[in-house]
């Protein structure tokens, strides 16, 4: 049961010490290990509207949402359906399917600057693709990005990366080599004199700007009025595209994403969690005219064995469908709720703190003042996080174990669900007051 503070995790524990035998670090992806926040991972085996259960029984609330894709909620009876009714005629074609058109048309029809878009099978494919074809399209080999941006593993993109990158404290990483470092020029999020500078030294060398939509793998870090707007008129002026990564904002934040609250338009455009539905699937897309340089159409190859699954097409096809402006409503309110919920817990316990919000993205700062980019956010007392961490852990509610990664909430959470929450902010506000700094 949980409640209590003493859960049992001996399951979650065996499951853990043979996966350290067999695979690197006991994990398929490093902020999963606990290794920021200590402990054992926890196994899941079911998850079912709001809340995830282990290996050993304990229900958790779930603030993590696959890392974003289950909007809907867990086993979405609508989107579990279509995956039995797709897996039924068939796991996979290596042809084109119906399903595929459908959900380009979705995503174009909802995201206006989107006229055409390729279907793969992960963020980090997306963003990969997309600097490829930037490369491929203006002849330039220099790519822009933001410390603290996170935009999958790509070789190219991984410098001053967020998400696990922030949170192992990594500066680079080995295996990158150095040409693939020279090509990539990192910037201070939200700094947009620092993008002028380097476009009025190095303007002819540089292909795109690629930037999160919001920044939500450094702590959730919104662009300041104009930033996005100003990093599309430098393009413009120079030659350059302007790649949005709307992975983790698209289709969350609104039904057109990020795009859908601020209306600036980029050249190419990067999707996946919740377009997925859960399986693996993402997506980049954009301007008819770059995107027609893509092969077959043109010289840029790309390619996909699983791409377009038919299976992963349905889970995203139908949880888009299903993502209603009721849907959109929900999260927003839910959002506000955990934020006063937050809020009233620190104070209550007399922590220094702010709430980071980028419209639905929200994570916790512990620092007086709102963090602009990532040198702001790894100055906090991110040692605070652990033991607040720990604290809600122990009573049921899966909050995502690392400070420097933001809140992902469900449409499906309930009075229920926030009453969980209620009881064990508190709890977890006073461990966050009592952290001893290193
Ligand atoms: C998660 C994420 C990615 C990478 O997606 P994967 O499917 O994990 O490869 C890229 N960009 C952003 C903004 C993300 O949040």
């Amino acid at each position: 049961m949980t409640g209590s503070g003493t859960s049992s995790v001996g399951h979650s524990a065996d499951l853990f010490a043979r996966a350290e035998q067999v695979v690197p670090g006991g994990v398929n992806s490093p902020v999963r290990a606990f290794r920021s926040v200590g402990g054992t991972p926890r196994f899941m085996v079911s998850g079912s509207g709001p809340y995830l259960t282990d290996a050993d029984g304990n229900r958790y609330v779930d603030l993590v949402s696959s890392w974003g894709p289950m909007i809907l909620g867990h086993a979405h009876p609508a989107v579990v359906e279509a995956v039995r009714e797709a897996a039924t005629r068939g796991l996979s074609f290596g042809t084109p399917t119906g399903g595929e058109v459908e959900l380009a048309e979705e995503i174009v029809r909802r995201v206006e600057p989107v006229e055409q878009v390729r279907l793969v099978n992960s963020g980090t494919e997306a963003t990969m693709s997309a600097v490829r074809l930037a490369r491929g399209f203006t002849g330039r080999s220099v790519v822009v990005k933001f410390a603290g941006c996170y935009h999958g593993h790509v070789d190219a993109l991984l410098a001053e990366a967020g998400s696990g990158v922030a949170t192992f404290g990594l500066p680079s990483t080995p295996g990158v080599t150095g040409a693939q470092a020279t090509d990539t020029v990192v910037l201070p999020y939200n700094d947009l004199d620092a993008v002028a500078q380097v476009f009025a030294e190095r303007g002819p060398e540089i292909a795109c700007v690629i930037t999160e939509a919001a920044a939500g793998n450094m702590g959730a870090v919104a662009p300041h009025d104009g930033f996005n707007a100003g990093l599309k008129r430098l393009c413009q002026a120079h030659g350059a595209l302007l790649v949005i990564d709307e992975v983790m904002t698209g289709f969350r934040v609104s039904s057109a994403g990020w795009y859908g609250l601020e209306g600036v338009a980029g050249d190419l455009y990067c999707f996946g969690k919740v377009m997925s539905g859960g399986l693996p699937a993402a997506a980049f897309g954009g301007r008819a005219d770059v995107m027609a340089q893509l092969a077959p159409a043109g010289p840029v190859y790309q390619a996909g064995t699983l791409a377009g699954n038919p299976v992963a097409t349905a889970a995203g096809l139908t949880t888009l469908r299903h993502a209603t402006p009721e849907v959109y409503a929900a999260l927003d309110a839910h959002v506000d709720r955990l934020h006063g919920l937050v809020t009233d817990a620190l104070s209550g316990a007399g922590v220094v703190h702010t709430i980071q919000r980028a419209a639905s993205l929200i994570s916790v700062r512990f620092a007086e003042d709102e963090g602009r980019n990532y040198d702001d956010m790894r100055a906090a007392e991110t040692w605070r996080f652990p033991p607040f961490f720990h604290a809600l852990l122990d009573r049921g509610v899966y909050w995502p174990p690392s400070v420097f990664e933001a809140c992902f909430v469900s449409a499906a959470l309930d009075d229920d669900a926030f009453s969980v929450l209620a009881d064990a902010l508190p709890h977890a506000a006073r461990a966050a007051a009592g952290a001893m700094a290193p």
